[in-house]
């Protein structure tokens, strides 16, 4: 906590923000109209393509998020193949953003192999993007490796400030819908070749934060942020200590995965897990808050 007298203070811990760092949320056609959009897009299909994988709007997040106690929310779209699905879907988490009062903070979404992408994210930025997000380039058809994608994200990320949300794939383990996306070695190239870039690596970063331990890694990871979206399907809670230890609580972003996981359910696991009240605030929502320059609350 910075200094001051000790009544600022006080109101400060007790306005500690709180900030979901990984949510969906998709146009209402899209869940009006599933079945179009599965016969669509193959990754869409993937993890979809269940009954039970819910799908859902903004409306639904603003009533989640008020129910969860949570101030402001990231919302990811989600990594399409086709362009024109990309610009709808962006279309709409800016409109929505624009209407939530800083509730809710948009991460578009592109195809970056698109023609029309560097004209797409431009256009994004004026609007008040703050990232791009959640990419699944395996699903999406391209590489992080010396790629034209790599660089346009990168060159994107830089001219406009925004960070760039990856999903991130654990190489071992269950296998579960929506697992694929972007195969570690990928993600790790590209902090590498980018190191100046404000990349924040889902789901823990599918292990990467193990590679801290290289010292070549330890400076690429400069400006790499992991978040806790969908922990309780993947880990158990002691990763909070372990990547703690490995990378350091301002590296880390509370995400939940909404709807997939409830925010609710989500921030209690997180409460659950024994941290100290500094990496506490820095996690619920100091990191995200300062890596996106948010309104203080
Ligand atoms: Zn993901």
């Amino acid at each position: 906590m910075a200094g001051g007298e000790g009544r600022v203070c006080d109101i400060r811990y007790h306005t500690a923000v709180i900030i979901d760092g990984h949510t969906h949320i998709f146009p209402p056609d899209v869940g009006e109209r599933r079945d179009e959009y599965l016969r669509r897009d193959a990754g869409f299909r993937e993890i979809y393509s269940r009954p039970e994988a819910r799908i859902a709007t903004a409306d639904e997040l603003l009533a989640s998020m008020d129910g969860a106690g949570i101030d402001a929310s990231v919302a990811c779209g989600f990594g399409w193949s086709d362009a024109e699905l990309c610009r709808s879907h962006s279309e709409y988490l800016l409109e929505v953003a624009s209407a939530s009062g800083g509730r809710i903070i948009p991460f578009c979404t592109i195809q970056p192999a698109d023609g029309d992408a560097r004209d797409d994210l431009k256009r994004y930025a004026v609007r008040g993007a703050r990232g791009l997000g959640e990419l699944r380039p395996a699903q999406q058809g391209y590489s992080l490796i010396d790629s034209p994608e790599a660089n346009l994200l990168a060159w994107a990320a830089d001219a406009y400030d925004l960070a760039v949300l990856f999903h991130a794939s654990e190489p071992v383990g269950h296998v579960y819908p929506g697992k694929t996306g972007l195969p570690v070695d990928q993600l790790g190239r590209f902090v590498s070749d980018f190191p100046g870039v404000a990349v924040i690596a889902a789901h823990w970063g599918g292990g990467l934060p193990f590679y801290a331990l290289m010292p070549e890694m330890r400076s690429a990871l400069d400006r790499t942020y992991f978040d806790t979206a969908a922990t309780g399907f993947i880990y158990s809670p002691e990763i909070y200590a372990r990547v703690i230890d490995l990378i350091g609580a301002d590296k880390i972003i509370f995400g939940s995965d909404f709807p997939l996981i409830p925010q609710e359910r989500a921030l209690k696991e997180l409460r659950d897990v024994p941290l100290d009240e500094t990496a506490r605030r820095l996690i619920e929502g100091e990191n995200v808050r300062d890596l996106l320059r948010l309104p203080a609350p």
